[in-house]
């Protein structure tokens, strides 16, 4: 019980730190059990790791609160931003090192399933980490006792008993979640890769900073309305904007007038956004992948002939290996995993992609003829990939016109408002000839599943670990996530080092490729939580969050000792 927790404390006070190990246990207090999993062994180290439970008879969060998955990632999501914002105001107390640091892994502007809090028919439980106070490397004993005794209480008080939060806010979180869901679900019914709300608020503070853009020079999202459409959602009722088309959809517009931002809204609409910012209802299916060029990255045995051919000393493009791959290649490959992962919607913008890679125009291939040329640029596939793999394209381009012949959806940004300009384009596509020649051939995209083999996730030296947001060390290696874009929290990140460490104790066995490997995984995680990928499964996990299927495969591809059959 506390009481035990309580002597403990006055026992060890002002001892050497390593007899803080002495609490690790299960103490009951009144209204919750604390589970001390974790002790660190000196003030500098890693936090030590806790997880209060609070049985729900107590907590009292009605089921309709979280009786299905949207409702209950939404709760979870609430909790862990009510509990951060109670520890914020909890004083502070210093000491050496992580003294008296409480933390719990809050999300950004993403809402996502996350290991910090739990909730369920019987507890709420959330994860916390904790710097054990110390004088030099003393045990501060009072301190400790400030923290367990007085500040966790605090934490479930205000922070996860319904009866002290604003029942309005958990609503608002529900619904919204809910909502945005239903949202995503009804997309392709309706024949629709993407949505953008009327009033949608689209520009971020800054390219560090992931939340709204304020002030009075902020244009709010309106359709046009050749493209307007209604949404009847479950809770909000009826919403109206901007429905993007499955197909080839064009973004165009003239320098700074905001095609970029539209893109990157959409690429982040796979994530469901907390309430206030701006892009709640900004919707895309969830399978949407952005591609960009990434000269330097690994390849290991990706099929990109359909993209590249006849490289210079007859290299093999349709098992193709590099340890430094080029603007081009890379593109190709991101493509082309992709596809072989699943998706239904590729995300391009001209800023980062390879110029060759996009465009061959006819005085080109007058100069250079196709034989010479190894790449067949993007506009003679991008067609071919909605007619025979059902992939559907969104590409900002506002340096070429060459595609107005493959588009079927041509939106014009202009003082970051859009317009519909499809007609315009089709009639002067008709009237300025491009002269150029299709190139590729017509054989549709098929892509051979590959098959990972064990040697090449085998960790050498240390263990997988992520370093930030964009970096997973991986034993002696580094997987650089910088380029994968829909990569957006770093527990995200941490939970993709634990899948790659959980699938090679588990999965990896020499049949199974990629994909379905992967399938397993979430299979797993479907029917035992998100924990189950962590090596401290039953107690408290870490900081995970859970990441697409897609940005895990990304990781995989990345890590330079990655080997298929
Ligand atoms: P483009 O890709 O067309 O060159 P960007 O999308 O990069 O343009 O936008 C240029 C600038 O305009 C950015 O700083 C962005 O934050 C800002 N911006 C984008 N959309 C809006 C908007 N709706 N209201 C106000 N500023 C915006
Ligand atoms: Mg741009």
């Amino acid at each position: 019980t506390k009481e035990d927790l309580k002597k403990k404390l006055d026992k060890i006070d002002g001892k050497g730190y390593k007899a803080y190990k002495d609490l690790e246990g299960e103490y009951e207090f009144e209204k919750f059990i604390l589970h001390i999993d974790h002790v660190q062994g000196d003030p500098f180290a890693s936090l030590s790791r806790i997880r209060i439970r609070v049985p729900q008879n107590i907590a009292d969060f009605e089921f309709s609160m979280y009786n299905n998955p949207s409702r209950q990632v939404a709760l979870e999501d609430f909790l862990t931003r009510s509990v951060f914002d109670v520890i914020k105001m909890l004083p502070s107390l210093k000491g050496t090192g992580h003294s008296g640091d409480i933390y719990i892994d809050k999300g950004g502007q993403q809402i996502i399933k996350r290991s910090a809090m739990v909730v369920n028919e019987d507890y709420v439980e959330a994860r916390l980490s904790i710097g054990l106070p110390a004088f030099g490397r003393r045990i501060n004993g009072s301190g400790a006792q400030r923290i367990f005794l007085e500040f966790l209480p605090q934490i479930v008080e205000k922070g996860l008993l319904k009866k002290h939060l604003n029942i309005q806010d958990i609503w608002l979180w529900v619904e919204t979640v809910e909502d945005q869901d239903y949202l995503r679900s009804q997309l392709k019914k309706r024949g629709l890769v993407a949505f953008v709300a009327d009033g949608a608020i689209l520009p971020r503070e800054s390219g560090i900073s992931d939340r709204p853009l304020k002030g009075g020079n902020v244009v709010p999202f309106e359709s046009p309305d050749s493209l307007r459409i209604k949404f009847q959602l479950p809770n909000r009722g009826e919403i109206t904007g901007m429905g993007i088309p499955e197909g080839v959809t064009l973004i165009v517009g003239g320098g700074y007038h905001g095609k970029s931002t539209l893109l990157q809204a959409i690429q982040k609409g796979v994530y469901n956004h907390i309430p206030g910012d701006g892009r709640e209802f900004v919707i895309t299916v969830a399978d949407a992948v952005k591609i960009r060029a990434e000269d330097g990255r690994r390849i290991e045995k990706v099929d990109i002939s359909p993209f590249i051919n006849n490289l210079p000393n007859n290299v093999d493009t349709t098992r193709f290996t590099t340890e430094n791959a080029s603007g081009s290649t890379s593109q190709a490959a991101n493509i082309i995993e992709a596809i072989e992962i699943g998706t239904s919607l590729l995300l391009l913008d001209e800023d980062t992609s390879a110029t060759n890679f996009m465009i061959r125009d006819a005085r080109m291939q007058k100069l250079i003829a196709k034989k010479e040329e190894p790449i067949t640029p993007f506009i003679d596939r991008v067609k071919q990939l909605y007619k025979d793999n059902g992939i559907s394209t969104i590409l900002v381009m506002g340096g070429s016109g060459d595609y107005f012949d493959v588009a079927n959806c041509v939106i014009k940004m202009h003082n970051y408002r859009p317009y519909d300009v499809t007609q315009e384009a089709k009639e002067i596509a008709k009237e300025f000839k491009t002269n150029r020649e299709v190139e590729g051939n017509n054989e549709p995209i098929v892509i051979k599943p590959r098959i990972p083999l064990k040697k090449g996730l085998e960790v050498k030296g240390k263990k997988i670990k992520s370093k930030d947001e964009d970096t997973i060390r991986f034993g002696y290696q580094e997987i650089e996530l910088d380029y994968v874009e829909q990569l957006v929290d770093k527990s995200q990140t941490n939970a993709i080092g634990e899948i790659i460490r959980y699938i090679a104790s588990k999965y990896v066995d020499e049949k199974s490729s990629i994909k379905e490997i992967l399938k397993k995984v979430y299979k797993d995680i479907y029917e035992k939580g998100l924990d189950v990928v962590s090596s401290f499964y039953g107690k408290h996990p870490g900081n995970l969050a859970l990441p697409r299927l897609q940005e895990v495969a990304a990781a995989l591809n990345r890590l330079r000792s990655f080997t298929v059959k």
